[in-house]
């Protein structure tokens, strides 16, 4: 009798009181707690969980967060990765947005008590950023942005865009059919490959004023080789000039100056000084920040969009403002340091790497990231990456942290690209903790090697 589990089971209500599990409540909530607590009573019950174990099994159970979304490492080497949340943000940001969650003075001048205006200092930085841009606000993201320039300025009017340019920007998502949702007409121009300035002449020269702007989309996520041919921003812009209509330009990718490493992407600088009136761009992708739509240009089209009744809809809070001003006044964010990546600092991270790990597992290679659906299409972008056997693809995605990679010719790579050098040691680590998986799913010849990331 002394032994049967059944009666020596702890009671709930002393277990609840344990100093670690009352942490737990504060930190988790108490329904999660009690609840992942009956599972693990019932064990005991069982007979499957001494009761001495009981507080230990349970605090195991517990996630480390009241949200379910787990912090993930992106050794993927792929910068931007829409199914991992795309830009990761700088430690700053990440402060920011903590002390921005509590009571803030977001629409409050602390000095006069006064009502303030909204996110004046994030505004003024990204109107920094941009000092061509004669106003700039901010949205809820890249397709809010260039929704809103579409509503306000082009209900029941005409955008002109190529044909070239009918993207669709993901999970089924596409920018014409965003463009007429919000009713306005496209009127499409030249064809898949190729379009011309008579194309966009033609399509201007309309004597009942239906063309509401001309519109340039960035093919952020796809490139068309060969036979191909577009009009540029300054071209439009000196068409729009003569017709007096303004050039619209979705560049996507955020990217405010050029980048080095990406000639062929598009920047918001770049763009107005071409003679764009107005610049749409997401915030999450090579800016680097949080999600968010940017909205750059000409004062009076800005000052349009920002008293727009549907604005209000577009609005962002206080964490997007916060991450936002940190992202564009702080240091670097991982997105632009991982674009700065020199593969042999890489390398050397990677032999490092695979040394700690064990070599008769673990192999330094060289290895190819790529920016992702945010931009840079087709660039390479030289890396390296620690090989290992693919079976360990599916217990590191499961592990505590999380590691996704990719798996390439048979083998499971960890591209450093992609990883900030201080969470080597947290690599190692995952591995550490899954190497038996590889002898024991090669044994039982049960493990599919893909992963179920795209890679782009
Ligand atoms: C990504 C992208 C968008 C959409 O931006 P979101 O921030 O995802 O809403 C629109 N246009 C282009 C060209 C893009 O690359």
């Amino acid at each position: 009798m002394r032994d049967d589990p059944r009666r020596r089971t702890p009671r709930t209500d002393a277990v609840l009181a344990d100093p670690a599990v009352a942490e737990a409540i504060g930190r988790l909530g108490r329904a999660r707690i009690k609840a992942a607590l009956a599972t693990v009573l019932e064990a005991c019950r069982r007979g499957e969980v001494p009761p001495e174990s009981v507080v230990r099994r349970l605090l195991e159970a517990l996630p480390g967060s009241a949200a379910s979304l787990r912090p993930v490492v992106n050794a993927t080497g792929v910068v931007v990765h829409t199914n991992l949340g795309r830009a990761p943000l700088s430690a700053a940001a990440i402060d920011a947005v903590a002390r921005a969650a509590g009571p803030t003075d977001v629409e409050l001048d602390l000095a006069t008590g006064r009502r303030g205006r909204r996110g004046a200092s994030t505004m003024a930085a990204l109107a920094a950023a941009v000092p061509d841009a004669g106003d700039v606000h901010v949205v809820n993201n890249g397709a809010a942005a260039l929704g809103l320039a579409a509503l306000a300025l082009a209900a029941g009017r005409r955008i002109v865009i190529a044909r070239g340019e009918l993207v669709e920007i993901g999970d089924g998502f596409r920018i014409p059919e965003l463009l007429e949702s919000v009713g306005a007409q496209l009127r499409e121009v030249g064809t898949t490959n190729r379009v011309r300035l008579e194309d966009y002449e033609r399509a201007v020269d309309d004597p009942d004023g239906r063309v509401a702007f001309l519109l340039k989309v960035h093919p952020s996520n796809f490139r068309v080789e060969g036979f191909t041919s577009s009009v540029p921003v300054a071209a439009l812009a000196g068409l729009g000039a003569r017709a007096g209509l303004p050039v619209v330009v979705d560049i996507g990718s955020g990217l405010l100056t050029p980048h080095p490493r990406l000639p062929d992407e598009p920047d918001a600088t770049t763009m107005l000084r071409a003679g764009a009136a107005l610049v749409t761009a997401s915030g999450d992708k090579l800016l680097g920040g949080p999600q968010a739509g940017l909205l750059l240009g000409d004062a009076d089209l800005v000052h349009r969009l920002r008293r727009h009744p549907f604005a209000r809809a577009l609005r962002v809070d206080k964490l997007t403002l916060a991450a936002l001003e940190a992202t564009l006044t702080g240091p670097t964010p991982p997105v632009a340091q991982a674009l700065a990546g020199r593969p042999e600092d890489l390398m050397g991270r990677a032999r490092a790497l695979a040394v700690a790990i064990g070599t008769d597992l673990a192999t330094a290679v060289a290895s190819e990231g790529r920016v992702g659906g945010g931009g840079g299409p087709g660039v390479p972008l030289p890396s390296a990456a620690v090989a290992l056997p693919h079976e360990l693809a599916a217990p590191l995605r499961l592990g505590d942290p999380s590691v996704v990679g990719h798996v390439h010719d048979g083998r499971l790579l960890l591209d450093l690209l992609t990883v900030p050098p201080e969470h080597d040691p947290l690599l190692a680590k995952a591995v550490a903790a899954v190497r038996g998986s590889a002898a024991a799913v090669g044994a039982t010849g049960g493990a599919t090697a893909t992963a179920p990331e795209e890679r782009a």
